[in-house]
């Protein structure tokens, strides 16, 4: 299978906690190969705007709220079905309802604080990457 990106935020709740070596230390595990990475804080609008297809969720508020009330740290990873397996990495949304041994399991508050984002689809992913990181950065 050829390789694919996808986009991983380590959220507010995990870097606030210290939690950013223990989840790069598990995305190296996995095998993952790091293009590109930044250490930034969204604005409210731009966690509005990287959320816009859950606008309508009545959780939307309280999301974006949490998306920039601290620092992420954004990663462009490559593999063999990225996607995918970075979504088996993190584990389900709710860290209550994730397999053992994943990082929202682990680490997880609740169904918003899980620790991570991932795409969640090829199209979901391009559009992330390009959200976060001009093209020259992901040659
Ligand atoms: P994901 O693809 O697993 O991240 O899940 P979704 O795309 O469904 O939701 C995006 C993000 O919104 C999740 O990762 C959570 O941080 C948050 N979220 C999802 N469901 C809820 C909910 O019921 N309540 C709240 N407050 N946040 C939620």
């Amino acid at each position: 299978m050829a390789k694919e990106r996808t986009l991983a935020i380590i959220k507010p709740d995990a870097v606030g906690r210290g939690l950013t070596g223990e989840i790069l230390k598990r995305i190296h595990e996995a095998g993952f190969q790091v293009i590109a990475t930044k250490s930034m804080r969204l604005s409210k609008a731009e966690a509005e705007g990287f959320y816009a297809v859950h606008r309508q969720r009545p959780f939307f508020a309280d999301l974006t709220d949490f998306m920039s009330s601290g620092k992420v740290v954004v990663l462009a990873l490559e593999a063999e079905n990225a996607i995918a397996k970075w979504r088996d990495t993190m584990g389900a949304t709710d860290p209550a309802q994730a397999a053992p041994g994943t990082i929202r399991k682990e680490f997880g508050v609740n169904i918003q604080n899980n620790c991570t984002h991932g795409s969640d689809a090829p199209d979901t992913a391009a559009f992330e990457l390009s959200f976060f990181f001009p093209s020259h950065d992901l040659l």
